[in-house]
């Protein structure tokens, strides 16, 4: 008798240990599974809906239709290969009434090296989060950029370069782009690098006045040059 209580027993054990296994098994897979994919996107704006029912498959459309993105996934989806590139990071502090209350401030460029460019920054108390945030601000700001061979030393029609001289501004630092010719490289600072890199531009005169140390300034003045060109409309660009 002692011996079947004791097979029952352990055979009950055995039942509900496996039981136990299954379930932390499940688990564990469940937040793989999480931790892999994301949390899944429900979109809360019409354009975010239309995007994942596949209605709009294109960037183009959306800047064509002048629609505002409000959500980041967005981007996400119709331009898969975006990178990232931290411009600067930076602490900065405010005076409260129970001494200095510091934070870092993170500057970060995204793009897909193919016409597209977006900037934002963000102060947190910790840079990881920082840096998250300035992804998800900066895929809000991104903007078509025009891209063309305005070298009269080239003039191959490609798209290595840009189309003209443009002109950009922020804060203190003035920035002029011109047209260079293919294997003329970037020749520009650091700073002023990034954007030009991540729009997939190759070739590039850059020329910056003002306080060309402060790494913002420059990358955003680039930006705002990628803008100026965008409201210029040349022979080219007219269409019936
Ligand atoms: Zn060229």
């Amino acid at each position: 008798m002692a011996d079947s209580h004791s097979k029952k027993k352990s055979g009950s054990r055995g039942k509900s240990g496996k039981r136990r296994s299954k379930r932390r098994s499940k688990r564990k897979s469940s937040r793989k599974r999480r931790s892999s994919r994301g949390p899944v996107w429900i979109p809360r704006t019409l354009l975010g809906d239309s995007v994942k029912g596949g209605i709009i498959t294109s960037v183009e459309e959306i800047f064509a239709n002048n629609y505002k993105v409000r959500e980041k996934e967005i981007f996400d989806i119709l331009l898969p290969n975006i990178k990232e590139t931290v411009v600067d990071i930076s602490m900065v502090q405010k005076q409260s009434d129970s001494g200095q209350q510091s934070r870092f401030k993170a500057i970060v460029c995204v793009g897909n090296r193919n016409g597209y460019v977006g900037i934002a920054t963000s102060k947190t108390k910790e840079v990881g989060h920082g840096i998250r945030k300035a992804i998800a601000a900066a895929k809000l700001n991104i903007i078509p950029v025009k891209r063309g061979c305005g070298s009269w030393e080239c003039n191959c029609g490609g798209d290595h370069s840009i189309p003209y001289t443009v002109h950009g501004k922020s804060g203190s630092v003035k920035v002029t782009l011109k047209p260079a010719a293919k294997g003329t490289g970037l020749v520009a600072s650091a700073a002023a690098r990034i954007p030009l890199d991540l729009v997939g531009i190759k070739d590039c005169y850059v020329h910056i006045k003002g306080n060309s140390k402060n790494a913002e300034n420059t990358a955003k003045a680039i930006v705002n040059a990628f803008e100026n060109a965008y409201k210029m409309m040349v022979p080219h660009d007219w269409t019936i």
